[in-house]
């Protein structure tokens, strides 16, 4: 067998993290690639590819701050950009800055061993390749382990059926066909509002529905863009400053400090305003209050009501087990809508549940629905489902997988003691899955980044985090998601999931910081100032 190749840093993933990451190591003159499992970059924006898939985060809080030159040239064409042209902003950024010759692409890595002696990380890939680094930076995603259903018979359907994950990159035709979705997530949501129209007959196979409101998206001009260009500081430093990392200030009143009609006002703008204002904007009580969160979720409901023409049906789409946003916030754009037409059909599994999938079709208790189509939009092992899959063994052998059986523990979300030489970006525990998605990336790779270049200066091979410092910051993690009401809901945020072992009903996880974005960028910074107080340096 031959050597593996050695390079000073090794970024795993070549997704929204991965770019910029390995952009700032090329600037710092490290020995650094990436490892990409796909055939080619954008991590979640190459993979799902589903009818309907963009951004629920305003274009241009999405894209990289770092450039001006990149601010100045790319035009985003719609307020919430669609996966295409998502896909196309990262293969420009890389373009633009030379970065595909830093990325090697269908290089999965399935195992990483640390070797004590040599201090250096040994990574086994699924196509056979080694490679040794010394420092191991993981971009590997927060969403990128998709989740499957086990009914029986699921091999047996002759018709097509995917993942919204896995998603074919060639067109699937949906004219004319009789289409099922199962899951009414953010994505199952995005899917049903995109295809009602077109397809022949779509039935929606719901478990659970969840809340959802107005996306709000609309075209932006060159004028338009313009002024948002004129505006970038301004956009980042809000979101900078702001708990969930949006362009958005918060509402400055109390629930309780304005009346009945005030609070309806504010709700009837806010519903009407894109994005996810309808969070950031509210009354920070509808998150921890009982009583503010059921004046809010009535609301929503009320609105919901408005939209849907059958009541029973409405009905059945309001949210009864969890209150408005106490699961992460779907947005929608005509999803309501969609019930009114003839041809799209609400199962409500909870009445009558999947008994299993036929050669034709999905056979509820009650009934059976012939299908051409089964779209699986079920979700992902959120945030350490991508550790689960790799085999990582740290110092003594240890593995990831075993220390983190019941839930993670990180320290910042940046690394994890036991595991020496391991930088994460979005990270468990960082606040990449609870805010902006890459507002909170950009935040940890210049941390990252800093802190690299501070332990090659020092001529430092080895560091880790302390445990007792590690324990701090869970402490502080567990204590901010259980201030919320979200802390004892069924979703991602909390690490359920009914078809991932260990992760069903009842069980709860820390898996992201609730304590907002500029207080996470404060302590991380802290971190920095103080000469990484909570790291052990060699
Ligand atoms: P999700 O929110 O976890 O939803 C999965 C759905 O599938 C749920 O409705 C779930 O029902 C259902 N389900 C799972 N297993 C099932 C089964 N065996 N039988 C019937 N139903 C089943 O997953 P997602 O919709 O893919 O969204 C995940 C996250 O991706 C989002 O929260 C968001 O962060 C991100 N996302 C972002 C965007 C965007 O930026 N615009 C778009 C899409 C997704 P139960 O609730 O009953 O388990």
């Amino acid at each position: 067998m031959s050597e593996p190749r050695h390079h000073e840093v090794i970024v795993l993933g070549a997704g929204v993290s991965g770019i910029y990451q390995i952009k700032r190591l090329v600037d710092l003159g490290l020995d650094a690639i990436v490892l990409e499992a796909d055939e080619d970059l954008g991590g979640t924006w190459y993979r799902n590819r589903y009818p309907g898939c963009r951004f629920d985060s305003e274009s241009y809080t999405y894209g990289y701050s770092f450039s001006r030159e990149l601010l100045d040239e790319w035009h985003w064409k719609e307020r919430f950009s669609s996966q295409p042209e998502n896909l196309r902003y990262l293969n420009f950024v890389v373009d633009k800055f030379g970065l595909r010759r830093h990325m090697r692409f269908e290089a999965r890595v399935e195992a990483m061993r640390w070797d004590e002696d040599r201090r250096v990380w040994e990574l086994g890939l699924a196509n056979g390749q080694r490679y040794t680094a010394r420092f191991v930076v993981t971009g590997i995603g927060v969403l990128s382990t998709p989740a499957m259903p086990s009914y029986p018979g699921m091999d047996e359907f002759e018709g097509d059926a995917f993942h919204t994950y896995w998603w074919p990159k060639e067109p699937v035709p949906l004219e004319g066909r009789r289409v099922g979705v199962i899951g009414t997530g953010a994505t199952g949501i995005q899917v049903i509002a995109d295809i009602a129209e077109v397809v022949k007959e779509l039935f929606v196979f719901q478990r659970r529905p969840n809340w959802s409101t107005p996306l709000g998206n609309s075209p932006i001009s060159e004028e338009e863009m313009a002024e948002i260009r004129s505006r970038y500081d301004e956009i980042f430093a809000t979101c900078a400053g702001t708990h969930g990392g949006f362009d958005h200030p918060p509402e400055p009143r109390r629930f309780g400090d304005v009346s009945p009609e005030e609070r309806k006002a504010l709700w009837d703008e806010l519903y009407a305003t894109p994005g996810f204002a309808i969070m950031a904007r509210n009354f920070a009580d509808i998150f921890f209050d009982e009583d503010a969160n059921r004046e809010m979720s009535d609301y929503v409901a009320s609105r919901i009501r408005d939209r849907v023409d059958d009541p029973a049906v409405a009905e059945k789409l309001i949210p009864k087990d969890h209150g408005f946003a106490t699961q992460r916030l779907p947005l929608e754009t005509n999803y309501y809508e969609a019930y009114n037409r003839a041809n799209v059909h609400l199962v409500d599994l909870s009445e009558t549940p999947i008994e299993r999938v036929t050669r034709q079709g999905i056979q509820t208790t009650a009934e059976h629905y012939d299908l051409d189509l089964i779209v699986y939009a079920t979700g992902f092992d959120a945030i350490t489902g991508a550790w689960d899959r790799m085999d990582v063994r740290g110092a003594g052998g240890a593995t990831l997988r075993d220390a983190w059986r019941d839930g993670p523990s990180t320290y910042f979300g940046l690394m994890t003691h036991g595991f020496p030489n391991l930088l994460m970006l979005a990270g468990p525990q960082s606040v990449s899955g609870s805010t902006n998605f890459p507002r909170a990336i950009e935040t940890g790779v210049d941390w990252v980044t800093a802190f690299l270049e501070h332990v090659t200066k020092q001529g430092a091979t080895r560091f880790e985090a302390r445990e007792d410092a590690e324990k701090e910051w869970v402490e502080e993690v567990v204590a901010a998601q259980e201030r919320m009401l979200m802390r004892r809901s069924r979703g991602w945020f909390t690490g359920y999931n009914a078809n991932v072992e260990g992760h069903d009903a009842g069980t709860f996880r820390y898996l992201a910081y609730w304590g907002g974005a500029p207080r996470y960028k404060e302590r991380i910074d802290r971190l920095t100032d103080e000469g990484y107080p909570g790291v052990e340096l060699e």
